[in-house]
């Protein structure tokens, strides 16, 4: 009779997955470290720039991250709307760890201010720039914020509705599930 143990098991490991694990990890700043800030929270505060006509009913999406783990949405016909959803969240700190607003129809850039107006050249820099770790995070064009672009985040909280079908560019934002190459600062 062998007394040898039998073989350990060990669960499958996607090599490629595992490869970015440390952005699993990372979480971008949270709404409240980012109103810290006051250029922050003076362009957090200024109703965005839209168009008067656009295809969505609800152009606007309020994300909150509850402390257990578990995201809550609500979406909204307005800003204003918008914001005051986002503000319930953003005081419940007992529930809720951070939040964040996302524009559904528009993409917006990271604003930028001249640093060198010479004639014939103007060079331009982020306002925000110093505020986080732009080796860590980048700008999601749809949340107007710095984000984290996971990899292979099929079982994403924002695209239930719209799930995951094609694996050719999985880095997607922790909060709004866009594609990287779609809503990503570049
Ligand atoms: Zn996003």
């Amino acid at each position: 009779m062998s007394s040898t143990s039998p073989p350990i098991r060990r669960p499958r490991q996607d090599p490629v997955r595992a490869r970015y694990a440390p952005l699993e990890a990372m979480t971008p700043p949270t709404l409240h470290e980012l109103l810290s800030y006051p250029t922050y929270k003076t362009y957090f505060r200024r109703i965005p720039p839209m168009p008067s006509i656009h295809l969505l009913n609800n152009p606007w999406q309020v994300w909150a991250l509850g402390v257990t783990g578990g995201w809550t949405s609500r979406v909204a016909k307005s800003y204003s709307e918008a914001y005051r959803e986002l503000k319930k969240f953003y005081l419940d700190r007992v529930n809720y760890k951070d939040v964040c607003l996302v524009s559904r129809a528009v993409l917006h850039n990271e604003p930028m201010k001249v640093v060198s107006p010479k004639k014939g050249e103007r060079i331009f820099t982020p306002i925000f720039l110093g505020l986080w770790d732009r080796h860590l995070f980048n700008w999601c064009r749809r949340c107007r914020r710095p984000t984290v672009f996971r990899y292979c985040s099929e079982y994403h909280h924002a695209l239930k509705s719209a799930p995951v079908i094609t694996s050719d560019e999985p880095f997607r934002c922790y909060y709004c599930g866009a594609r990287k190459s779609f809503a990503g600062s570049y």
